[in-house]
């Protein structure tokens, strides 16, 4: 049986669903949990809820509708253990495995619900589903379910069987992923697109909302990060420290230094870049390269996380990988020296 038509029959036998994404959710896990969300209530006739292990930024709250079925485990813990105790089918998508849903993964584990996989990660955790619809060499999750979804029978290839909130969630999450056709971008991320111009998505709009909607604090935190923080070493790695001060003295919100770890790329002699963002207990990371340099096994190695081969993310711990963080700089420059030689 394809793919299309197995999640098909396993969204028929359900009647409560949970569709769940990535912590810190972007553009992407949004994008295509909004989409899978209108597909189920509005085609299905599903019960249906996103789950977001932590809250959607401000820059990404666009995507969603007013009232629609979204929880944000942080901020109602309750209500997300309900809704999915109550489930009977548990979509998991723009992550490859539970434990990337931070803080929600024991609830899913423990549910006896259906579960299904729909990612492109690598390294998809095929053994805690019942369905992966898993594709690596593809721009977004959101291209993946675009193509899944134009072959449900109720679709039958004609978008304008989907609704309109539906699609242009999908054009957004793709856009985001790709950073606006910058990379990941193959004729089927194209041909998608094209699809969804003439079936009438605004992609104006969309890039109105994604690009220029920003307060004026992240241009001036950009202008201060590049200017004050930026390092570049020998070795042809950047790296860029948000810390504590910095984010109080910028009014720094979550979400608005998104991009900011794509910059140093432009630069010739640069082909790693990183972006740590300092929290409570730890630092975020984000890695971009060029390729021929692997961020995914170097986040894997060092930062506790993974990704794609051309971006990856992970977490570096207080007391655990370093033991304050004055000490995350000299981290940052022995693990690089190690890893990427000169
Ligand atoms: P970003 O730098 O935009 O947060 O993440 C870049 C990519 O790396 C995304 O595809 C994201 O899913 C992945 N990623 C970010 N953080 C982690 C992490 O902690 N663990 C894993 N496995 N992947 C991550
Ligand atoms: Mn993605």
């Amino acid at each position: 049986m394809k793919r299309a038509e197995e999640l098909e029959k396993i969204i028929s036998a359900s009647s409560v669903v949970t569709v769940t994404v990535h912590t810190h959710p972007d553009g992407d896990a949004i994008g295509s949990g909004c989409a899978m969300l209108r597909y189920l209530r509005l085609i299905k006739g599903k019960k249906a809820a996103l789950i977001v292990p932590t809250a959607i930024p401000t820059s990404l709250s666009f995507i969603a509708e007013d009232g629609e079925a979204i929880f944000s485990f942080s901020d109602a813990p309750q209500e997300c253990q309900e809704w999915i105790a109550a489930s009977d089918l548990v979509i998991c998508q723009d992550c490859n495995s539970f434990s990337r849903v931070t803080g929600v993964e024991p609830y899913l584990r423990a549910s006896n619900a259906k579960k299904i996989l729909i990612d492109h990660h690598l390294n998809p955790d095929t053994e805690s589903f019942d369905l992966v619809i898993s594709k690596i060499d593809i721009s977004s999750t959101c291209e993946l379910l675009y193509w899944t979804l134009k072959e449900m029978s109720d679709v039958e290839g004609d978008l304008k069987k989907l609704p309109q909130s539906c699609l242009d969630a999908l054009m957004t999450g793709m856009t985001t992923d790709t950073n606006n056709f910058a990379n990941s971008v193959s004729p089927s991320t194209l041909t998608m697109a094209s699809e969804l111009l003439a079936a009438g998505v605004d992609r104006d709009k969309i890039l109105n909302c994604i690009y220029n909607n920003y307060r004026e604090n992240r241009l001036r935190l950009m202008g201060f990060m590049l200017h004050d923080k930026m390092t570049i070493m020998a070795n042809g790695v950047s790296y860029m420290i948000l810390d504590k001060i910095t984010q109080e003295r910028y009014g720094f919100e979550y979400g608005e230094s998104e991009g900011f770890v794509n910059m140093p790329l432009a630069l010739a002699k640069v082909n790693v870049s990183m972006f740590l963002t300092e929290e409570d207990t730890k630092f975020r990371v984000s890695i971009r390269s060029k390729r021929g340099f692997s961020a995914n096994s170097f986040a894997m190695k060092y930062f506790n996380g993974g990704g794609h081969e051309q971006a990856a993310g992970g977490s570096l711990y207080f007391g655990k990988d370093i033991s304050s963080p004055e000490e995350a700089e000299s981290y940052i420059i022995s693990s690089s020296k190690e890893y990427f030689a000169e």
